[in-house]
């Protein structure tokens, strides 16, 4: 067990009462760390304050050579901090697990070291000069949740610090400890106060959110929060990107291959058990091959192994925390208990948080494993005949982040994914997601958008200089 005591700035946390992390596939406790308390949050916003007036004076080249050092110090510490990931949060060393999002957070930390902001002339002539310049926004507050809680510290800090912000992040009090550790390693290349953390859950988060020196605010998470945030940061006219839940269709056409496409839906839907904001959650089949692809679905979640996250040999792991647990078992036992078929899973065996891949046939909207956002290892599959139908019911909810359509005719493929209401449209593809390809929610799963240039000037106010 680990005593992660460390901090904000390279100073000790004073903390108040200790939160332990346990291992959701052991129950063990991993690790403690202090919970912050009110001062500890006004030391850490402090801190980022005082530094932003030098971090945002550094170069292009300087912040540019800082992502690559926290490229490299994630590339050195990749194991130890994939270790510690899959002791937190409870996902696999392999497949889509710990390892795969340490190397994704270097991956998109060394693509920052790569773009640039550059001063946009509007016009340079005997007439006169108009530049638009993009500047830092001053201390950033970012909030992150438990499922991805790595990749996603990396997707807010690297850009924001790119760009000349300096950074308080808050992880979830379900998975403070990878965070803590990558701020920790990250201030050994990092100025003091330029990146700061502070644990805690509901108590804190809101006094991050209104805090007067905070001037934007970066959330992932669900819905629900997003709009506590949005109202807490009004007062304050705080900058936000808000990325919110999902409840991701996918439609498939009658006219693939059920046994080619089963792997691509199913890691589309059942990475990191589900737990994953852009997850395949709702699957649309054609009438004439619905049975197909239901067997197929089935014949390759036999191939899956899961369990203990330390194994090397699982792929999936426990779900997070008994919270989303119940949830995902209250919503399995609903479809059950309208008349869905359970085809595989279904059922938890045994103690603890593991719970059965579960695919679900004859699944229909009004159940509310369709109709909110399930996030964990159970895939409602729903019947359609009429394209129309399925298009309007992928569209009937109010979620929007991502979607896909599944055809062996692309130029009907693209003419439907232009049609989907959501961020982000695949085709023969679910979730994949690029450091160089923005991303971000329609409708109630967020405003903004992370990632590529256009993520990056999220972090950035801009400045006309008019002469
Ligand atoms: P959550 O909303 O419960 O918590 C997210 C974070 O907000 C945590 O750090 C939590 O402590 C903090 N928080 C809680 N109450 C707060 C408040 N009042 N003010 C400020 N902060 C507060 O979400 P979760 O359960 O940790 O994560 C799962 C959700 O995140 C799912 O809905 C998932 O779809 C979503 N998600 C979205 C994306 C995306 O990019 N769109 C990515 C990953 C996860």
């Amino acid at each position: 067990m680990g005593d992660h005591r460390v901090t904000t700035d390279g100073g000790a946390a004073q903390g108040g009462r200790l939160i332990s992390i346990r291992n959701p596939s052991t129950g063990e406790v991993v690790g403690v760390c202090p919970a912050a308390t009110v001062a500890d949050l006004e030391a850490a916003v402090a801190a980022a304050k005082a530094a932003f007036a030098s971090w945002s004076a550094t170069s292009p080249a300087e912040r540019q050579a800082a992502c690559v050092a926290i490229a490299e110090t994630l590339e050195r510490h990749a194991e130890e901090l994939a270790q510690l990931l899959t002791r937190e949060q409870g996902k696999p060393l392999n497949g889509l697990g710990s390892r795969f999002e340490v190397g994704g957070a270097a991956a998109w930390a060394r693509y920052n070291a790569s773009i640039d902001l550059p001063v946009k002339m509007v016009r340079d002539d005997a007439e006169g000069r108009i530049a638009i310049h993009r500047k830092p926004v001053g201390v950033v507050g970012s909030i992150t949740p438990w499922n991805w809680p790595l990749m996603i510290a990396v997707w807010h800090v690297v850009p924001a610090l790119r760009a000349g912000n300096t950074v308080v992040i808050k992880p979830s009090p379900l998975t403070p400890l990878s965070t803590l550790r990558l701020v920790e390693l990250l201030n050994q290349v990092l100025p003091p106060g330029v990146l700061t953390c502070v644990v805690g859950g509901d108590e804190i988060g809101p006094l991050l959110v209104a805090h007067r020196d905070v001037a934007k605010l970066v959330f992932t998470g669900s819905t629900s929060t997003g709009r506590k945030v949005m109202a807490g940061a009004a007062e304050g006219l705080k900058r936000l990107t808000l990325e919110l839940g999902g409840n991701d269709a996918a439609i498939v056409l009658p006219d693939v291959d059920p046994s080619a496409i089963a792997e691509g839906l199913f890691w589309g839907a059942f990475v990191n058990n589900g737990q994953t904001c852009a997850a395949l959650k709702r699957l649309y089949v054609h009438d004439d091959i619905y049975e197909a692809v239901c067997a197929a679905l089935v014949a390759y979640a036999a191939t899956v192994k899961t369990g203990d996250g330390l194994s090397e040999d699982n792929v999936l792991g426990p779900v997070q925390n008994a919270m989303q647990f119940a949830k995902v078992r209250d919503m399995v036992d609903q479809a059950r208990a309208r008349g869905a078929r359970i085809l595989v899973g279904g059922t938890p065996q045994g103690e603890g948080l593991f719970f059965p891949v579960t695919l679900i046939a004859d699944a229909a909207e009004g159940m509310d494993i369709v109709d909110l956002e399930q996030f964990g290892p159970a895939l409602p599959i729903l019947r359609y005949r009429d394209i129309e139908d399925a298009i309007a019911r992928a569209n009937g909810l109010d979620f929007g982040l991502g979607g896909s359509i599944w055809t062996a005719d692309l130029a009907l493929g693209r003419a439907l994914a232009a049609r989907l209401e959501c961020g982000t449209a695949w085709i023969n593809k679910h979730g994949a997601l690029r450091p160089d390809t923005p991303f971000g929610g329609v409708k109630s799963s967020g405003i903004g958008v992370e990632f590529g240039p256009q993520g990056l000037e999220e972090y950035t106010t801009i400045q006309v200089v008019h002469e």
